[in-house]
Parts: structure tokens; sequence; C-alpha cells
């Protein structure tokens, strides 16, 4: 092709050579359709309808602390607001290190823990490579390997919404996943695997074995020691984690992984540059000064769970034991989709699971402030009578 003159555009040589692709030849064509792989999907979203209480995306009902946000205020006028930020994000991945007794070199931050799943997946996922998760389990795992031309294989959790060795290894020898999804505790179902089990399934596993620990501060055990060197299979374990739950700043979209340099490297590979930006950094930076009151927080809502439990437990329908911030349940008599519009009747608003692979009949409901867990037990114990 001859080197683009004359104030012609990149774009307009593509038009005049044909972009492949229905409708994009041709100057006045019609816009290109999306990847075909891409049509069936249909997206993540929790249908936000204008209710009182929220109790719908597994949100901390509680603000970050006071002191965080003076902290914040001071050090934000301190930023170099016309340089980019620091790519390598030096400060908050030191403090993320030392939180976690890892070296800087095994820690990588994106926009969201959802983005660093992708990152993970650009980089070892795409054509001809599989990605291996157990339903029901978080949606997000599927729709992120699908995005990125990743295969899925699936396998089934048991009736009691924990893994099954047996269906793990068939799953696993079945398909050699480059990616084995675990999300303990699971999303939805709250469910945490033993860790005799995560470390039975990294034995097994022929890739990366991604923990996804979104909720881990909200239960009893971690996986992170797996990820420490000198640990079988520590270069093959990635831990993710969330500032969106526990750090309560879901809206500052921030996540990271611990894992080996060789995966922080391949993440880097595919981040796009500065993709991090320094406002987010310093929040993470600082947030992290803040562990006493964020485990204060934890503290609280695993009170609040606890109560729901209970009430939970007086009403007909089935519940599971939940190491998160959130509890499924089943109502035992009644379609889950009209206990839903009942409680949004009442002004409450939990999450449908309903149509989820393995959940027919599934609600789930996240722990709020004391006040909006009574609003939301009182107005499902309406909803049942
Ligand atoms: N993993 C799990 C299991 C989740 O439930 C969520 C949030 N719904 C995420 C990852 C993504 O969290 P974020 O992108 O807000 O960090």
């Amino acid at each position: 092709m001859e080197p683009l003159t004359g104030g012609r555009s990149t774009v307009a040589e593509d038009r005049e050579v044909g972009v492949p692709g229905d409708g994009a030849a041709g100057a006045g064509g019609v816009p290109p359709s999306v990847r075909p792989d891409l049509v069936a999907l249909t997206g993540y979203h929790s249908p936000q309808v204008d209710v009182e209480v929220r109790l719908n995306t597994n949100e901390s009902p509680l603000p970050p602390p006071a002191a965080w946000l003076d902290a914040f205020r001071s050090e934000l006028s301190g930023l170099d607001f016309n340089r980019y930020p620091d790519r390598a994000a030096t400060g908050l991945r030191a403090a993320l290190a030392e939180a976690h007794g890892v070296d800087q070199a095994q820690v990588f931050c994106a926009n969201g823990s959802n983005e660093v799943l992708q990152c993970l997946l650009l980089a070892y996922g795409g054509p001809g490579r599989s990605a291996a998760l157990f339903e029901p389990t978080y949606t997000m795992h599927a729709q992120i390997a699908r995005t990125t031309g990743t295969a899925v294989a699936v396998g089934r959790r048991t009736d009691e919404f924990l893994l099954d060795l047996e269906e793990v290894s068939r799953v696993l020898a079945a398909t050699a996943p480059v990616v084995t999804f675990l999300c303990s505790p699971n999303n939805p179902t709250g469910r945490i695997e033993p860790p005799r089990t995560v470390e039975a399934v990294i034995e097994r596993a022929p890739g990366l074995v991604v923990i996804d620990e979104a909720y881990a501060q909200f239960a009893r055990s971690t996986s992170l020691d797996l990820v420490r060197g000198g640990t079988p299979g520590a270069d093959r374990t990635v831990v993710v984690r969330t500032f969106s739950k526990t750090w309560s700043m879901a809206g500052v979209r921030l996540g990271y992984l611990v894992g080996s340099p060789e995966v922080v490297a391949a993440c880097e590979l595919v981040a796009l540059p500065y993709h991090l930006d320094a406002i987010k950094q310093l929040a993470g930076r600082l947030a992290l000064r803040y562990v006493d009151e964020m485990e204060l927080r934890v503290a609280e809502v695993t009170e609040e769970r606890g109560r729901i439990a209970a009430g939970l437990a007086q009403l007909p329908v089935d519940t599971w034991p939940s190491d998160a911030n959130f509890i499924l349940f089943r109502p035992q008599d009644r379609p889950a989709g009209e206990v839903w519009s009942e409680l949004v009747a009442r002004s409450v608003l939990v999450r449908d699971c309903s149509s989820w692979p393995g959940l027919t009949g599934c609600l789930r409901v996240t722990v709020g402030l004391p006040g909006e867990n009574d609003r939301f037990l009182d107005a499902l114990n309406e909803s049942l009578r």
C-alpha cells in the first residue's frame, strides 16, 4: 500500500481497499456488524429500579472512613493533573505488596477486578484456548472469556453448590483449560471452598488457577498463602481481589491480583498504557492505611448477615451458608420472579438469579444497613405470607 499523503486518512484508505465483514466495503456503505461470536452475548447488568432499599449489587452499605476522605481530599490537590500517572502504579502496588506480605512484582492493579480478569484472559486466553468454570458461579468469568475469544468449558457444582473433585478432574482432563476459575466465596451462592479442595484443584489443573476472592474478607479463609513462594503450584496460582466490597470503594473501580511476577508481566503486556489513573492510585494507596476501619465495617456486615440468615430460617425459603456479604435464598412455594416483583412493590430490590444456570427459583440479597435488612425481612415475610 502506498504511504498515505495529502490528507487522506487511514480510515479512508481502509474503506477503499475494503474491510472484511458484511457491509463494510465501499464509501457510503453501512456500518459493519459486530463480531459474530459476540452476537449471542447479552452483557451483564443488574436492572436498576428506583427503590428505597437497594440490595442487589453486593456493594458495601457503609461509606469509607471520614479520615480517608480527608486524607484523599488533601492529597488530591497535590496531584500533577497535567501529567500521565505513574504507569507502574508503584506506590499502590508497594502498599498492596506490604499488606499481603508479597513482592511488589507479584501485584497487578486494574480498573476493578473485572478488568484484572479481562487482562488475564487477554494474555492467556484467546482463540484455540479455553477457560474452565463451575456453574453456578460469577457470570462475568464466562462473559469475559467469550469476549476475549476464549472457549468456555463448563462443569457443574454439587446440589450444595460446592466443587466436586471428580467433576473438576473430568472437565480439566477433557478440555485442558489454560485458565481454571474458582470463585471463593462464590458469587452468587456465598459458598466457600475448603482449602484442601482449592489445593486439589491446583494439583489437577494444567494451567493457571485464578481464584476470585472478591469477598474474601467476609470469609473464614483465603487462598493468598498459596501464591507465596515455596508452595507447590504457586507459579500457576493467582488470587484476584477488589476494593469494591470491603473497602467501600465500588465507585472508584479498583481491583488487583496477587500472583507470580510472570503473570504480572503478562497482564502488563495487554493493559493499555496508563490504564490506572492517578486519582484511583491515590484512593487505593490511602485506603490501605485504614485496615482497622475496614475490618470494623466487615464485622458489622458479617453480624447483619447472621441476623438476615436467622430471619430467613423462620421463612419458607431454602438458604445456604454464606461467607460473603450476600445470601442466596429460594422461596419454597412461590416463583422467584413473583417474589422479586412483590419485594420491588415494597421498595426493596434484590437480585433475581432464577434464570442463571443451576439457580432456578433463586434470589440473592446483599447485606445492607440494619434498617434496610429489617425492611427486606419484613417485605419478604409479607410477600410469602
Ligand atoms: N468477582 C466477583 C466474584 C464479583 O462478584 C464481582 C462484582 N460483582 C467482581 C469480581 C467484580 O468486581 P469489581 O470489578 O467491582 O472489582
